[in-house]
């Protein structure tokens, strides 16, 4: 599937393919998909010798991983491809590629606009990644590898042509040393009218249960403590394996007990498919999460219907008050998308009440943009206002976060056991920006810094201690919160007369 195509930019000298630097630079956006499939690249770029830098301007290699499902993104991508024309004529030998979901849906469209790219790789054929770079820097020649279009070949074909690369990873690239990703089924079966997940991620297909724990074993093994299930409907999960069918209940208590993983979540579930045998999972499997990611994207069955989610208010109900009774205390997130066409003033209204309603944990707010390749785009007409897409993504969000304030101030007062990710991202900013004034004697005299991590219902937790405790569980006593953060201080026990003196913990 890889083709070369005559390059616009065929200036170079052949010397270059020997003199390049294996400098690699990549841009990630969208998505935990995309986050897990740049882990991927990179590690099979740094078995080629590759080093990983943060400066653009240094690197011989430039890899943009794409997200089509909002335009922003997309915008982002085009202006960051602009910007990189006049540095491949000042250093014709440098090579740019394209990759993900963007370059799966719009290839011919990325050539014409920004001519100076040289490779081009579908979200389905990451593993040829390596050597389309190679192809392109000997031969100065386009490169690009992309799986079939839906409607290019029978489904097993598409299916086949979109391969799960999943190979040694890159712990570098990993959220921390501690948390990764593990990719449990690709693509898409529900086709949304609003999304183009279904075409640049192909047909749902899930990986087969021992491959995946033989995955987890070795995450384990490098120290991870935390896998979070990825999958586009993570919850639809199906494999028959030997004969017998794995739901992702089934694959849970296949890798619970996986020595060292100390937590497992999985994102992003599918309403209609939260089955009852998947809540008892989390409720029997102590290292499962209690938070589940449940996109509503609206309160009004009219938006649904013409979103074509497959279910109704009243069905997410049903479902909210099964999590509810099943696992007491799981948290949910959601996301909604405003102004989508045919969402009038009353159907806003009734986002507004379920958010109030199910009280969710947080929520993800997108205004709808029509994305060519989709239903909406060619049968519905974008019929609300920019300004009112803009007012009501603020309303629900001030909502949102009213909701969210008021439900982590129950935390104040209370302790809670969390898992420790590391230096709390504000506070990671102010200490690169002082290091780098800094001499290393006194970098190694650190005192206690502002660490975060995440009860086991997924709310971040803020608390000053030592950087190595990342990666393990404690106890914080909570003193105050914001709408996205608890904040505490950890918890010491005063051991007076045999009795261990504490506040009561909350998991
Ligand atoms: S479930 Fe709908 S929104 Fe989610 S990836 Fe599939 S088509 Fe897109």
């Amino acid at each position: 599937m890889v083709s070369p195509l005559p390059t616009a930019t065929d200036t170079t000298n052949a010397n270059t393919a020997d003199t390049h630097n294996r400098q690699l630079f990549i841009e990630t956006v969208g998505c935990q998909m995309n986050v897990l499939d740049s882990e991927l690249v990179v590690g099979a770029l740094r078995r080629q010798g590759y080093e990983l830098t943060d400066d653009m301007k240094s690197a011989d290699t430039i890899l943009f991983n794409t997200c089509s499902v909002r335009e922003r993104a997309e915008h982002k991508i085009y202006s960051l491809l602009g910007r990189l024309k006049y540095a491949k004529r000042q250093r014709p030998g440098l090579v740019i590629g394209v990759m993900g979901c963007m370059a799966q849906k719009d290839q011919d469209i990325i050539f014409r606009r920004a001519p100076h790219v040289d490779l081009i790789a579908g979200t389905g054929q990451l593993a040829e990644i390596p050597n389309l770079i190679a192809e392109a820097r000997q031969t100065r020649r386009r490169q690009r590898a992309l799986s079939l279009g839906r409607r290019d070949g029978k489904r097993v074909e598409v299916a086949d042509s979109f391969e799960s690369y999943d190979p040694t990873r890159e712990p570098q690239m990993r959220p921390t040393p501690h948390q990764a990703f593990v990719r449990i089924m690709i693509g898409c079966d529900k086709f949304c009218t609003y999304c183009v997940v279904p075409m640049t991620r192909g047909p749902e297909q899930s990986r087969p249960p021992t491959l995946i724990a033989a995955e987890v074993d070795i995450l384990a093994e490098q120290g991870v403590k935390e896998v979070t299930l990825l999958g586009q409907t993570v919850n639809s999960y199906k494999h028959t394996e030997e004969g017998r069918l794995y739901r992702l209940s089934d694959l849970l208590h296949k890798i619970h007990d996986t020595p060292g993983i100390e937590r497992i979540k999985f994102v992003t579930n599918y309403p209609r498919d939260m089955g009852s045998d998947l809540l008892e999972a989390i409720r029997d499997l102590p290292k499962c999460m209690h938070y589940l990611h449940v996109p509503l994207q609206s309160g009004c069955d009219d938006v649904l219907k013409l979103m074509k989610r497959g279910y109704t208010v009243a069905q997410y109900r049903e479902m909210m008050d099964r999590i509810n009774e099943i696992v007491p205390g799981c948290s949910v997130s959601s996301d909604f998308i405003v102004g989508h066409p045919g969402e009038t003033e009353a159907s806003f209204d009734k986002s507004i009440a379920t958010i109030q309603e199910f009280r969710f944990k947080n929520s993800f707010i997108f205004k709808y943009s029509p994305r060519p390749g989709t239903k909406a785009f060619d049968r519905l007409a974008d019929d609300v206002p920019e300004a009112d897409k803009k007012r009501r993504n603020n309303e629900l969000l001030a909502i949102q976060n009213a909701v969210s304030e008021e439900d982590n101030a129950e935390f104040i007062g209370k302790s809670v056991k969390v898992f420790v990710e590391g230096e709390s991202k504000a506070e990671s900013g102010k200490r690169k920006a002082e290091d780098a004034n800094a001499s290393p004697s006194s970098q190694d005299a650190r005192p206690a810094i502002q660490l975060s991590g995440r009860t086991r219902c997924d709310r971040i937790v803020v608390f000053e201690g030592n950087p190595r405790l990342a990666g393990s569980s404690t106890e914080i006593a909570i003193e105050d919160c914001t709408t996205t953060t608890l904040i505490g201080s950890i918890v010491t026990h005063d051991v007076q007369h045999g009795c261990d003196v504490g506040l009561p913990i909350l998991t």
